[in-house]
């Protein structure tokens, strides 16, 4: 795919790429367009919120697309709907996918509950080791799907090793980029296809948008929308407006979030009461190194286990300031037992299979004072301690 190099740095681009111009106004902030209905300018240039064309549409794609330094973006209704749109627009009746063996919770019941419907292969790789993606390679494989950072284990991919191995086989790559976000890492600068973020995530910030987005080139991009226009997965201008504002504090918010989490990482992996800190900005992470090559910051995701010692429920019921949450990405902290949560579905023997233990908690690192949240910490480990 031709890169397309970004001429303004990454906060100028989040500020003012991809704006409506209040031409009759001259006001500071795009306008919103909510007509759900255009005079037609162009017979075949139809202007309709289910065509991904609308002024404020267009205007965010352009700032997705100078953030990812690809050609082209499309703006969706949510996360999984630009999961969901993207890999079926990839894959039809007897084409086979290999996926990475840890994914979002979404993506992997996409996929065991609706492929075998239409006729799609599948298999998932034994570990990230770019061998066993080698190994899953069919004759009809089209597509090879990742997703890095992955959660909630933060798993690092790499991501050069399967773009080539992706090129030599002529197949097209995909990346769930949402941990990351284009802060932290330009999957396209090293060879994936298509990029796919939850907006709902780092790029909304707020807690307050469900939403998604993905970023490719031109060609790419026009075989997604001739899918997208059928499925009807848009987002409403008005929440395509308030994205737009999110945007605009991307590169500050996450930067705050790497700072944060590199610290409260390292204060956790010096806590008597912490087995294990899983966060790739950490020379202990098995994956540093890669992290390192491929990731410009770590992110704000960590997740890290409790001695048997503590009891994690009672830690989640201490927490003052840190809000137990299913959401993560958010300006505020907020943390989650997977084994409680978004695995509870899972056996225990899945779960270890998994690498996910009982006493495993998520953290989505905000924006507040670091010290505010190892006080949090500290005081709510104290309570957990079991007698
Ligand atoms: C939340 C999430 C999704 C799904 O996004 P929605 O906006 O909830 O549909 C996909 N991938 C990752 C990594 C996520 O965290």
């Amino acid at each position: 795919m031709k890169i397309k190099k970004q001429k303004l740095g990454l906060n100028t681009v989040c500020t003012h790429t991809g704006e409506v111009e209040d031409k009759q106004f001259k006001g500071a902030v795009s306008p919103i367009y909510l007509s759900s209905s255009y005079a037609f300018e162009d017979i075949d240039e139809k202007r309709y919120p289910r065509y991904f064309n609308t002024p404020n549409q267009q205007a965010l794609c352009k700032k997705v697309a100078a953030l990812e330094h690809t050609e082209a973006a499309m703006i969706f209704g949510s996360g999984m709907a630009a999961v969901s749109t993207s890999l079926l627009a990839f894959l039809h009746k007897g084409d086979h996918v290999v996926l990475q063996n840890a994914l979002y919770g979404g993506t992997m019941n996409l996929v065991l509950e609706e492929f075998d419907k239409y006729g799609i292969e599948y298999s998932f790789t034994q570990s990230l080791n770019i061998k066993d993606f080698k190994k899953e390679i069919k004759k009809n494989t089209k597509v090879i799907y990742i997703e890095t950072p992955s959660n909630p284990l933060l798993k690092i991919t790499d991501i050069r090793k399967v773009a080539k191995l992706a090129k030599k086989h002529d197949l097209v790559t995909m990346i769930d980029n949402t941990f990351a976000s284009p802060v932290n890492q330009l999957p396209a600068t090293m060879g994936i296809d298509i990029v796919i973020h939850s907006a709902t995530k780092y790029f909304g910030g707020h807690s307050d948008i469900l939403a998604g987005a993905v970023a490719a080139s031109a060609e790419h991009m026009n075989q997604i929308f001739q899918l997208a226009k059928n499925l009807g997965g848009s987002l409403s201008d008005f929440t395509v407006w308030m994205l737009e504002r999110s945007m605009k504090t991307l590169g500050i918010r996450v930067k705050e979030q790497n700072k944060n989490a590199l610290k409260l990482a390292s204060f956790l992996e010096k806590h008597e009461a912490v087995e294990n800190v899983y966060y790739p900005g950490l020379t202990s992470h098995p994956d540093y190194e890669l992290a390192a090559s491929q990731m410009s910051g770590f992110g704000g995701m960590m997740s890290f286990e409790l001695k048997s010692e503590y009891n994690v429920s009672k830690f989640f019921k201490s927490l003052q300031l840190i809000k137990p949450s299913m959401s993560l990405a958010g300006v505020e902290s907020t943390m989650l037992s997977p084994t409680q949560t978004s695995h509870a579905l899972l056996t225990p023997e899945e779960r270890k299979k998994q690498g996910i233990s009982d006493g495993l908690i998520r953290f989505s690192v905000g924006i507040e004072e670091k010290q505010d949240l190892i006080s949090d910490i500290k005081q709510a480990i104290k309570k957990s301690k079991k007698k």
